[in-house]
């Protein structure tokens, strides 16, 4: 009997990748200038910026929400994080203060569905947000 080849995975991360606007500037097919990248991350300008700094940073590997992050993500989110921290030191913004966050769905305010840190600065933030 014949076997047939079938690789779900394979076939999960194609269509992330024709589907996600964060994937397809990370694939290049969106142009932008990226701020900063590595082999796990690249930093952009938001387009539509919510404070004079807004910087956006973004794993190259697909990840949907922060409740989809597997125990082999742990790194990566931290690299993320401390990639925050560093570039705010870099923007002059690190002894002011800054924000850095993430919104997971739509309660929370996601309006992408690939995983980024928003690095906010260069205004004052209140609390609780809103
Ligand atoms: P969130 O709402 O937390 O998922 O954040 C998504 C962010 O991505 C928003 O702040 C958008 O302004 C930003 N955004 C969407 N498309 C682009 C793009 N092509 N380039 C840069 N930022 C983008
Ligand atoms: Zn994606």
């Amino acid at each position: 009997m014949a076997i047939i080849p079938y690789n779900p995975p394979t076939l999960k991360v194609e269509f992330v990748m024709t589907s996600c606007i964060f994937c397809k500037i990370i694939a290049g097919t969106i142009p932008s200038i990226p701020l900063f990248e590595d082999e796990q991350i690249l930093v952009i300008d938001d387009v539509h910026p919510a404070a004079p700094v807004h910087k956006l940073v973004i794993p190259k590997k697909h990840i949907a929400t922060l409740n989809d992050l597997a125990a082999e993500d742990t790194l990566l989110m931290g690299h993320m994080l401390a990639s925050s921290a560093k570039l705010a030191q870099k923007l002059g913004i690190a002894e002011k203060g800054y924000r850095v966050v993430t919104n997971c769905n739509a309660a929370g305010g996601q309006t992408v569905f690939h995983i980024h840190m928003h690095l906010l600065g260069e205004r004052h933030f209140n609390w609780p947000p809103g």
